[in-house]
C-alpha cells in the first residue's frame, strides 16, 4: 500500500467531520459527498468505495470510461463534471447518471436526444459563471433563468439544479457570497418553472478549499478531490 492510500480513511474522516460541523452550526441538511476522482488510480477509487463513498465525479471522458470498465463490479453513481465538447455528448449521455457542467443550450439538446430510452432520465445541473470570469464557462446569472426554463422541458433530462466554481477567495466569509447568489438563482428559477415541472433540488457547490462556505449556504452536493485523495500529481490527464 502506498502512503497516499494509507491516508484515505483519515482524509475521508476529516472531510465528513468538516461537513458535519458546519451542518450543525448552520442547521443545514447533509450534502451528498461527491468524490472527485480525476487522475486517481483504480485502487484509490476502490479504497474510497470500500469506505462507503458511492458517488464519483470525473472530468476527462476517455479516462473516465476506462475507469468505469475496470470498476464495473462496484455500484458507483458516476457524475461528469468537466468541460464538454459537443462531439462527446453521446458517450456522456450513455455512461453517466449526472452531468454538472451543462453550459449551453446546444449541449442540453444533444444530451436529451442521445440519452438511451431504456435508461432513467439524465440528471443535469447548469453551470453558472457566478463571478463573470472571462476564463470560465457557464451561463451568466442573467441567462440561466431562461435557459433553465427551456432545458427543464427536454424529455430525456431531469434538470436538478445549478453548479458553480467561484473565483478563489481567501476566507469563509468572502467565499459565501457567490454561493448565496446561487441559492437566490435557484429560488428564482423555481418560482418561474411551470407547474408540471418538478422543482430544482440541487446546488452542486463547494470544493476542498470552500466546503464550509458552500455548506453554510445550502450546498446539496460538495465536489471534493484534494481533501479526500491528497494533492494531485498532475494538473490534467493526457486524455
Ligand atoms: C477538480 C475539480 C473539483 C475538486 O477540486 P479539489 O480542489 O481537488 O477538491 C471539483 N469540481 C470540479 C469541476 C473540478 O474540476
Amino acid at each position: 500500500m502506498t502512503i497516499s492510500e494509507q491516508q484515505i480513511p483519515d482524509r475521508l474522516k476529516q472531510v465528513t467531520n468538516r461537513i458535519e460541523q458546519v451542518c450543525r452550526q448552520h442547521q443545514q441538511s447533509h450534502p451528498t459527498l461527491l468524490a472527485v476522482s480525476k487522475t486517481r488510480s483504480i485502487s484509490e477509487i476502490r479504497e474510497m468505495y470500500q469506505l462507503g463513498v458511492t458517488q464519483f465525479g470525473e472530468n476527462y471522458l476517455q479516462e473516465s470510461l476506462e475507469k468505469q470498465q475496470q470498476l464495473i463490479d462496484c455500484d458507483i453513481c458516476w457524475h461528469f463534471i468537466g468541460p464538454i465538447q459537443s462531439n462527446k455528448t453521446r458517450s456522456i449521455a450513455e455512461k453517466f447518471q449526472w452531468v454538472h457542467s451543462v453550459d449551453r443550450l446546444k449541449l442540453a439538446n444533444r444530451l436529451s436526444n442521445q440519452r438511451p430510452p431504456q435508461l432513467p432520465e439524465l440528471n443535469i445541473c447548469l453551470q453558472v459563471n457566478i463571478d463573470n470570469e472571462s476564463s470560465k464557462s457557464g451561463f451568466s446569472a442573467n441567462e440561466v433563468v431562461d435557459a433553465a426554463k427551456a432545458i427543464a422541458q427536454l424529455p430525456r433530462l431531469r434538470l436538478r439544479g445549478l453548479m458553480c466554481i467561484p473565483e478563489p477567495r481567501d476566507n469563509t466569509h468572502d467565499q459565501r457570497q457567490p454561493f448565496a447568489k446561487m441559492q437566490q438563482l435557484l429560488k428564482q428559477i423555481n418560482q418561474q418553472l411551470s407547474a408540471n415541472i418538478p422543482p430544482l433540488d440541487s446546488l452542486s457547490m463547494g470544493m476542498s478549499s470552500d466546503i464550509e462556505a458552500a455548506v453554510a449556504e445550502g450546498s446539496t452536493i460538495v465536489r471534493v478531490g484534494t481533501a479526500l485523495f491528497g494533492p494531485r500529481s498532475t494538473q490534467s490527464s493526457t486524455t
